[in-house]
């Protein structure tokens, strides 16, 4: 009997107030969470310790790898404190300043970019809290930005600000993000995301502190404004894998490109086999609601039949009411729709080394034999990974690692599940290892084909092989 079909999209889930005791985050693991986010905008040093903490420790009861991305701030526009939160309507002025110029008045709020005034046109839109405040710019005074509010809102403390087609003049690692990265390589984070990248250089900076900090996490970058996309080739290149950052990209650019940047960047990402984040606002009615709008589940279902490596949720799980809900939804629309087949773009993956190659040739096998698995032994996760870039039509990856950490890393690969193993000495001893381990979780039982790749000797030789066989 066929059991359930494993769910192959990862599921991301970001902690915050709403799940931050163990408790609750062993629920979100029981429910399908593969890969916890801790967003540096909000959190302190000591929460990030203490809840990373929760999460290896449910990781190990559940005898599940469980993995850690880490998401930096970035070079953010933040407004200040405002004494009291305004109310904002059309027509009403607001002022920004820069550079410690003492407010005007209470319908003022400093910002964190010097550069402000410099930057801005009379003219110009200025879009507050997600875009929600559109304000028009009307005057520029020195340090001061006067602005006329567009559309109504409220107006709170530490809000991001979005400059459309500004190419903003902050360091693409400010010094809470050089702390912050410190933090994260202190809690052995797998994964570091990139706010606001703008070009290749900027995931090389980050690359280099990793390295020399030993860290060998995975770095995400996200593309959230117009300077990524345009640069997107080159960032895919010097990155691990992508976030498409739909909160922001979504002001940045005009959003009616929103749809046609996201399956482009997933294309991009599928012919190059670099895993790829679809994240923000897959369920942001159920912040407040416990069922999903109509449009919710045929954004996911859309995102899932793109082929996306994992899905992301934000506000959902971090400071929702519904986070366990969140989880369940996303994992029962995405089983429903992987059943129905994808878009198949990694039909175009980039196969250019011979390991490559011979991946390609066991995945064609596996698909036409309806392989329940494809086990493969790898040393650096090189060969699961391309594995998983191909996309696999029905089996299920298992990714046997020798180092442990490595599980982690793996763990944001479409429809692959890490395993810690050693490396075998002979193609018998793979078949062996492999067979326990597949047994161990119910994943084969008699007359199941599986498909094995390793980089066994043959013959004395250091030689790559396939094997196929069908479980006695
Ligand atoms: P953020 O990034 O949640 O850190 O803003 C994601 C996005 O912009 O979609
Ligand atoms: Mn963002």
């Amino acid at each position: 009997m066929e059991q359930l079909q494993k769910r192959k999209t990862r599921i991301i889930a970001t902690l915050g107030p709403a799940t931050d005791s163990e408790e609750k985050i062993g629920e979100l693991i029981a429910r399908g969470v593969d890969i916890f986010r801790f967003n540096m905008s909000h959190g302190s040093p000591d929460w990030i310790r203490r809840t990373s903490a929760f999460v290896r420790a449910q990781s190990r009861r559940f005898g599940r790898s469980v993995g850690l991305l880490l998401d930096t701030q970035g070079p953010a526009i933040r407004t200040g404190d405002l004494a009291n939160r305004l109310e904002l309507h059309p027509g009403d002025i607001f002022t920004f300043t820069v550079r410690g110029d003492p407010s005007v008045d209470e319908r003022s709020v400093s910002v964190n970019y010097d550069d402000l005034a410099q930057d801005l046109r009379v003219g110009d839109v200025v879009l507050v809290d997600n875009g929600v405040i559109q304000m028009k710019v009307l005057e520029k005074q020195g340090f001061r930005v006067r602005c006329e509010v567009v559309t109504p809102g409220v107006m709170g403390s530490r809000r991001h600000i979005n400059l459309p087609g500004v190419r903003v003049n902050l360091p693409p690692l400010t010094k809470k993000d050089l702390q912050d990265i410190d933090l994260g390589v202190e809690c052995q984070m797998d994964y570091f995301a990139l706010s606001f990248v703008r070009e290749a250089n900027d995931v090389d900076l980050l690359r280099q502190i990793l390295i020399a900090r030993g860290s060998k996490a995975i770095i995400v970058a996200k593309i959230e404004d117009q300077a990524a996309v345009q640069n997107l080739p080159q960032i895919l290149d010097a990155a691990d894998a992508i976030m498409i950052a739909r909160g922001d990209l979504g002001i940045e650019c005009p959003f009616e490109e929103l749809p046609i940047i996201q399956r482009r960047i997933v294309k991009s990402c599928l012919q190059k086999m670099k895993p790829v984040i679809v994240a923000t606002h897959l369920l942001e009615s159920m912040t407040q609601n416990p069922v999903p709008t109509r449009a919710e589940i045929t954004d996911i279902a859309n995102a899932v039949y793109e082929q996306a490596d994992a899905l992301m949720l934000s506000g959902e799980t971090a400071a929702g009411r519904y986070p366990l809900e969140c989880v369940s939804v996303l994992d029962r629309v995405i089983r429903r729709t992987e059943r129905s087949g994808g878009a198949g773009y990694a039909a175009f993956a980039e196969l250019t080394e011979d390991q490559q190659k011979l991946a390609s040739a066991a995945v064609h096998l596996a698909d036409q034999v309806r392989a329940a698995a494809i086990c493969v032994f790898t040393r650096q996760g090189k060969l699961a990974a391309v594995v998983a870039g191909l996309r696999p039509r029905y089996s299920p990856i298992y990714a046997l690692s020798g180092e442990e950490d490595l599980c982690g890393r793996l763990l944001l690969r479409y429809g692959t599940e890490p395993i810690p193993s050693r490396y075998p000495m002979t193609q018998e001893e793979g078949i062996s290892l492999a067979e326990e381990e597949l047994r161990k979780r119910g994943a084969i039982s008699s007359g199941d084909k599986v498909i094995l790749l390793s980089e066994v000797p043959l013959r004395g030789e250091r030689a790559r092989s396939v094997v196929f066989y069908q479980v006695e």
